[in-house]
């Protein structure tokens, strides 16, 4: 993995104090061409940025400084956080995205991204198993980085968490849906049909094959279940 610093974004300010990096925070530009998205986190009018942006072929563009509060995550939620700029690092990752023409990451692109998270979670230890999708924290606005993003493959490498669910998952059905989702991170203000399809696009992606995305099923209660028992 390659880091490029001679681009740099003037789209920050300082995190709000007594705030730690406890997440990581993953996005998809919508576009094939890393230009246009450079061009435009350099530009001051843009008012967006992303501490980097990793392109096709691996190469990471260190855009903000990790200290600093890069711009990429406006209006979010989680776990009671609003302010997820403050205290998030933000990838941008070089990926057309949206459907019907949403396009793989090919391998080159997810083995440097791997490289690059471990190496900003080895910086900041309270990021931990969070690592989170713009869908996750803005579920009702965002989709990035997509239901093609492979993050079971991040989870076998330390980054995040990838529930496979046991029978104990199925058997203990003692709340809600929604409240397991609520009590995972998402935000209890979402409506619940958006909150489904948004934890399906991170952990139950075939669904949006055959455009199921939305109908929970007992597969999806059962591995949020197991989700919230692997975060304790
Ligand atoms: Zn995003």
């Amino acid at each position: 993995m390659n880091i490029i610093t001679d681009i740099t974004s003037p789209n920050y300010n300082d995190r709000a104090s007594g705030k730690e990096i406890n997440a990581l925070i993953l996005h998809f530009i919508g576009d094939l061409s890393a230009q246009g998205a450079l061009d435009t986190y350099a530009n001051p009018e843009s008012q967006l940025s992303a501490h980097y942006m990793l392109d096709i072929n691996g190469d990471a563009y260190a855009l903000v400084d990790e200290g600093k509060r890069a711009w990429h995550s406006g209006k979010s939620y989680w776990q009671g956080e609003t302010d997820l700029n403050s205290t998030s690092i933000g990838i941008e990752i070089v990926n057309r995205g949206y459907a019907p023409t949403a396009t793989p990451y090919p391998d080159t692109q997810i083995t440097a991204l791997i490289e690059l998270c471990q190496q900003i979670c080895a910086r900041h230890p309270a990021i931990g198993t969070r690592i989170l999708g713009h869908s996750d924290i803005a579920p009702a606005r965002k989709i990035d980085p997509g239901h093609l993003f492979p993050w079971e493959r991040l989870a076998q490498e330390g980054l995040g968490l990838w529930p496979v669910p046991e029978k104990q998952d199925y058997d203990n059905h003692n709340v809600g849906l929604l409240t397991t989702l609520h009590q995972i991170g998402y935000n209890p203000e979402c409506d619940g049909v958006t909150l489904v399809r948004e934890f399906q696009r991170h952990y139950e992606s075939h669904v949006f094959e055959k455009g199921h995305e939305g109908q929970a099923t007992e597969h999806t209660h059962a591995i949020a279940t197991a989700l919230l028992r692997m975060m304790s």
